[in-house]
């Protein structure tokens, strides 16, 4: 096939704007029917490897999270054989692959996002609302907004990263080549983002890398749905293959494989050392070094100084803390709030959370709906347990659940005058907030606690309006969040406007959706090429005199 004679440009992509889904809009409609639609047939969920169905007969069930009764399909489960069959489809697939014009490949992703975007968007919208238990705007930012945003950020900064070339001088001409890596890359993905499943398959895969995709057990039903509007899009077989099942079947097999050239994964920290344990015992079995790139948990804060606004502050702890149940890595989970705020503050937030109505996604008043499974709701009820039993803490609002139907747990916030109280240090991962009450005069030293409280390091709030305080608590928090927020609430990042990541035990921190992440997924070749070579060895400093 000819290839066009052009450097193809993308423009600067804009963030996909967010649908009001208010009363009496047709988006409310539309996605009621597709809720109704979905809610009504079972499917059924093969993996999909090289392009082909695969049904291997051992299958397990879509839930709903909030009327765990409901089957929303059975997906078969991939084992050790279908992780080899997968590497197989990966490597035949991933050169013609990678030789593809980058245009066409970035084509590929730029037409998915405007199908998410697009025809799709109840779709994906809908599949995330049941399976994920999301209500319709946690839903809408996710996975409607924040997948063609990766998707679209992702190829313009890939075109910008071919655009970075090294100089040339007189009679040379360097280049630099963008290889994909050799081997294929591993993408993990989490249950709580849908657009995770694209973050971690497109950005290795649009590089011209070949990918084989786990997605979460408990967030099979979208990643099927995404899956399907890749190929609808046109990505080739074998390209990204979708691989559904248990993590101790399917993950040894691969992240032992001699091929492995990457793992892009995003989930809990104590899986991820587990995955960077497993490579480093291996690591002269493989051809190349395999990048490991993981966004892990988190032990967000709100710090908040005398000077805050306490509505504002109030404000930014119920959203912070509780939209989609906490179950954001990004959530708010600890507060570190001055006395002498505390009774306003309480009064604020006991009123905000009373009017909170717990309840499935599909009646829009509910604002918290149903954590994702039994395993979440007994242990995010263990800390509660742990909490109404503790002499050093006092629960003030919510702390109960009920588990008849779905999973629900109450917002729920948590006192303490112990600032390394268990559920201040701990990642929780659903709607519990743990404050704790600092004397005025100790902020400085409280932002010290804050710093050094927990492991982890990937979010973090300063409320304050003297600007002093800002400016302290930006030095002594310098590396206590890698995603910082000023007067405003520790969730929402937004793709190509906060960059996302976090460090210490949070992650590698290699920013999703930027430059930065797509430089772990190519390794460059580097090429000088002389017009016109020497022809004598001696150098003119060896003349005689
Ligand atoms: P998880 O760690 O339980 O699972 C993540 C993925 O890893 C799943 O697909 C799972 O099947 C797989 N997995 C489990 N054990 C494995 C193994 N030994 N080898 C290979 N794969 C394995 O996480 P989760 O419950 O799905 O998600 C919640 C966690 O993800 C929280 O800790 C949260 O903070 C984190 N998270 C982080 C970010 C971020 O950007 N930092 C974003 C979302 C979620």
């Amino acid at each position: 096939m000819a290839m066009l004679n052009a450097a193809a440009t993308i423009e600067p992509p804009q963030n996909e704007t967010t649908l009001s889904y208010g009363s009496g809009s047709l988006e409310r409609s539309r996605i009621s029917s597709t809720l109704s639609d979905f809610r009504s047939r079972e499917i059924e969920i093969p993996l999909i490897i090289g392009g082909r169905e695969v049904r291997t007969g051992r299958t397990a069930a879509c839930l709903v999270p909030h009327d765990h009764r409901h089957r929303l399909a059975v997906y078969h489960t991939a084992g050790p054989e279908e992780a080899a069959m997968a590497v197989g489809a990966a490597r035949k697939a991933s050169k013609t692959w990678a030789a593809m014009a980058w245009a066409d490949r970035l084509a590929i992703f730029l037409k998915a996002a405007d199908l998410i975007a697009g025809p799709h968007r109840m779709r994906i919208n809908a599949a995330t609302m049941l399976g994920q238990g999301k209500n319709v705007y946690q839903a809408e930012i996710d996975a409607a907004c924040e997948s063609a945003d990766f998707l679209r950020f992702y190829c313009w900064n890939a075109a910008r990263l071919f655009g970075l070339q090294p100089i040339s001088s007189a009679g040379v001409w360097n280049q630099m080549e963008y290889r994909p890596l050799e081997g294929f890359v591993f993408a993990i993905s989490p249950f709580n983002f849908t657009a995770l499943g694209v973050n971690l398959t497109a950005a290795p895969a649009l590089l011209g890398n070949a990918v084989i995709w786990k997605p979460s057990s408990s967030a099979v039903y979208s990643s099927y749905h995404l899956m399907r509007i890749f190929h609808e899009a046109g990505l080739p077989d074998g390209v990204i293959n979708f691989l559904p099942g248990p993590a101790s079947q399917i993950g040894p097999v691969l992240l032992k494989h001699p091929e492995l050239a990457g793992v892009h994964f995003t989930g809990s920290t104590e899986v991820f050392r587990e995955i960077w344990k497993t490579v480093g015992t291996h690591i002269e079995g493989y051809r190349t070094y395999p990048r490991l790139v993981g966004e892990t948990g988190g032990k967000d804060f709100i710090f908040v100084h005398p000077s805050a606004d306490a509505q504002a502050v109030a404000v930014a702890m119920v959203r912070g803390a509780f939209e989609y149940q906490g179950q954001k890595c990004s959530a708010a989970s600890r507060a570190y709030i001055p006395k002498s705020m505390w009774t306003s503050l309480k009064d604020l937030l006991l009123e905000m959370i009373g009017s909170i109505r717990v309840g499935p996604p599909e009646d829009f008043s509910n604002f918290v709906n149903a954590v994702i499974d039994r395993a979440a709701f007994d242990k995010i009820v263990g800390y509660i347990e742990f909490a109404r039993k503790a002499p050093d803490a006092e629960i003030v609002a919510g702390g109960s659940y009920d588990d008849r139907i779905g999973y629900f747990i109450h917002p729920t916030i948590i006192v303490t005058e112990k600032p390394d109280f268990k559920t201040m240090a701990e990642e929780i991962f659903g709607p519990v907030l743990t404050v704790f009450l600092y004397d005025d005069d100790r902020y400085e030293e409280t932002l010290q606690i804050c710093d050094q409280t927990s492991p982890y390091a990937l979010t973090g709030s300063i409320f304050a309006r003297e600007r002093q305080a800002i400016v302290v608590a930006k030095r002594i928090l310098v590396n206590a969040a890698g995603n910082f927020y000023i007067n405003d609430k520790p969730t929402g990042a937004m793709i190509g406007q906060q960059p996302f990541g976090g460090s210490r035990a949070s992650g590698t921190n290699d920013k999703a959706g930027t430059l930065l992440n797509l430089l772990r997924w190519v390794s460059p070749r580097t090429i000088k090429e002389t017009f016109v070579p020497a022809t004598d060895y001696r150098y003119p400093f060896m003349q005689p005199d």
